[in-house]
């Protein structure tokens, strides 16, 4: 972020966007491309086909990433930096933000086939244990992992098994630590095993979605990796006692950021968009607030979700807001939302 704060707060908050291609579906219908990424200059710009005589809008990140840019590049720039300092006892939060079908997913999961388009989530895995196998021997890790969705502000636990429809409740312990009550927390001691979580969690919340007959992307998910680490001090004058540091990492896929026709809304539909937009609008108060530096007050109360995330959003952790768009000109309104909101984040 180039915008208010001191520089070393402010690389703390990063926002960058992503187009994705136009997908098979957008090309045989015939759309026409309206965005233009200058990744060089990390800008983005966006014109409104239907009014060609209106300028083209744009927009000024952190960085840019285009339909060429590869899983493993958008890793290695935004995410590695965040999993290195989580590896050394801090807190850190990666989150995908955008319209349904803008590619959210595809960043933070990616597709298991081939493993060129493996996404955030699993790279951060193999990142997490080749970094533990390259450690000294000296070091002892322990790694945790839970997985969780807030839908409507309430949590449903996706590892809890045969009970996954229980709501889970926020609780703050007496150093004022906010955490989820009676969350599933599973130890894992490799690539496969952490995995495995992923993927049985991803079936909870498929399943629980059909069950409630709601469609889940309209809920947020967050995938939590804690890692404990703990190592005996060896260099010369020290006590040789033992030093534990333990960081954190969110992975969060955010609810669909659409603005549906409220007026044409109703019932549970008109209540689960209003809570999307309340909680996107508060993440997007908080992360200004964290940018901007000169706030005195961070309103991580007003949602679940920034509650959740504030020991991880601001103070001595990173956080990257990854901002996705479709290039196709049918989503003009909604690519100019998700890159104002961004910006506004920046
Ligand atoms: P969201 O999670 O935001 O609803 P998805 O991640 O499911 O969106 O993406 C919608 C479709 O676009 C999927 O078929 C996905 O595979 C494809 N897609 C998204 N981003 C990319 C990308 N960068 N490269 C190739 N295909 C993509
Ligand atoms: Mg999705």
């Amino acid at each position: 972020s180039s915008s208010g704060g001191s520089a070393r707060r402010a690389e703390r908050v990063q926002v960058v966007v992503r187009c994705r291609p136009m997908l098979e579906k957008e090309i045989t219908e015939g759309r026409s491309n309206c965005v233009v990424v200058d990744t060089a200059g990390s800008t983005i710009q966006v014109k409104n086909l239907k009014q060609p005589e209106q300028a083209p809008k744009l927009f000024t990140f952190d960085r840019t990433y285009d339909a060429s840019s590869s899983q493993r590049q958008l890793y290695d720039d935004v995410a590695h930096p965040i999993v290195h300092s989580v590896m050394c006892g801090y807190n850190g939060t990666v989150l995908a933000y955008g319209q349904t079908a803008s590619g959210k997913t595809f960043t933070m999961d990616g597709l298991d086939d081939p493993p060129e388009l493996r996404g955030i989530i699993p790279q951060a895995f193999e990142d997490i244990f080749s970094h533990i196998q390259g450690s000294q021997s000296s070091d002892n890790f322990l790694v945790r992992a839970s997985y969780l969705e807030i839908h409507n502000e309430e949590i449903r636990d996706l590892l809890a098994g045969p009970q996954p429809m229980t709501r889970l409740e926020l609780k703050e312990n007496v150093e004022g630590t906010v955490y989820v009550k009676n969350l599933t927390s599973i130890t894992v001691q490799s690539v496969a095993d952490i995995s495995h979580l992923l993927t049985v969690g991803k079936k909870s919340r498929s399943v629980g979605a059909t069950l409630m007959n709601q469609d889940s992307s309209r809920s947020h998910s967050i995938f939590t990796i804690t890692v404990e680490a703990s190592a005996r001090s060896t260099s010369a004058g020290t006590d040789g006692s033992m030093h534990i540091r333990v960081g954190k990492l969110n992975l969060v896929d955010l609810a669909g950021s659409e603005r549906l026709n409220k007026t044409g809304a109703t019932g549970d539909r008109f209540r689960e968009l209003t809570n999307i937009n309340w909680s996107l609008s508060a993440l997007g108060n908080v992360i200004s607030a964290l940018v901007d530096g000169k706030s005195s007050h961070v309103p991580y109360r007003d949602s679940k979700l920034t509650r959740l995330l504030q020991d991880s959003l601001g103070g001595n952790t990173r956080t990257v807001m990854i901002a996705n768009i479709g290039p196709a000109d049918y989503n003009y309104d909604e690519s100019v939302s998700t890159l104002r909101y961004a910006n506004r984040a920046k």
